[in-house]
């Protein structure tokens, strides 16, 4: 049974996420959610804050695992033994930097091969940077992620207000 991770910030998860995570954790045996500490990306939310948000919405699936990571995402999938990366793939404009960043992961590691999931068209526009300026702006993001993501969105970006 093959151990696949799946990295990124998560800042944070949205259905965009989880739903390539269904995807993925019907394929592969198991599943390390991987949360990037990525300090340069300056998140929102804590590392812990982004686990425990991906904690709730990720319970129902007994081969998920969450975990967090500094440095690279090929060195983290060496050490726990995983042979997969996964990237969700939304439109045109990820490719070239998904496609850059599986061929020098593949460079520094031949052994883990990046595999690519594309989520429902539903999602196709969704990040999580979209999702933060709606809130921000006071618009509403129930149909992208779960409800206590949006409440959490709420606490930190109107808390001022
Ligand atoms: P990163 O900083 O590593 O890009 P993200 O949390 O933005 O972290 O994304 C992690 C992975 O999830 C990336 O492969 C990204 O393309 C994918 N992803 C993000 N949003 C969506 C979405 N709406 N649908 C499908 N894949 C997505």
């Amino acid at each position: 049974m093959k151990l696949a991770i799946y990295p990124g910030t998560f800042d944070p998860v949205t259905n965009g996420h989880l739903d390539i995570l269904k995807r993925a954790a019907s394929v592969f045996g198991t599943v390390y959610i991987a949360v990037a500490q990525n300090m340069h990306k300056n998140p929102l939310f804590t590392t812990e804050e982004r686990i425990a948000m991906i904690q709730n919405c990720t319970s129902q699936y007994p081969n998920v695992k969450i975990d967090q990571f500094k440095g690279l995402a090929v060195e983290y999938a060496r050490k726990v033994g995983a042979s997969v990366i996964i990237r969700g793939l939304r439109a045109i404009s990820d490719f070239d930097y998904e496609f850059q960043m599986a061929l020098m992961n593949r460079h520094m590691n031949d052994n883990i091969d990046t595999v690519f999931f594309m989520p429902h068209e539903d999602y196709t526009y969704l990040s999580s940077s979209t999702v933060r300026e709606i809130v921000r702006f006071g618009g509403n993001v129930s149909e992208f992620v779960p409800e206590i993501v949006k409440n959490e969105l709420i606490r930190k970006l109107r808390s001022d207000e």
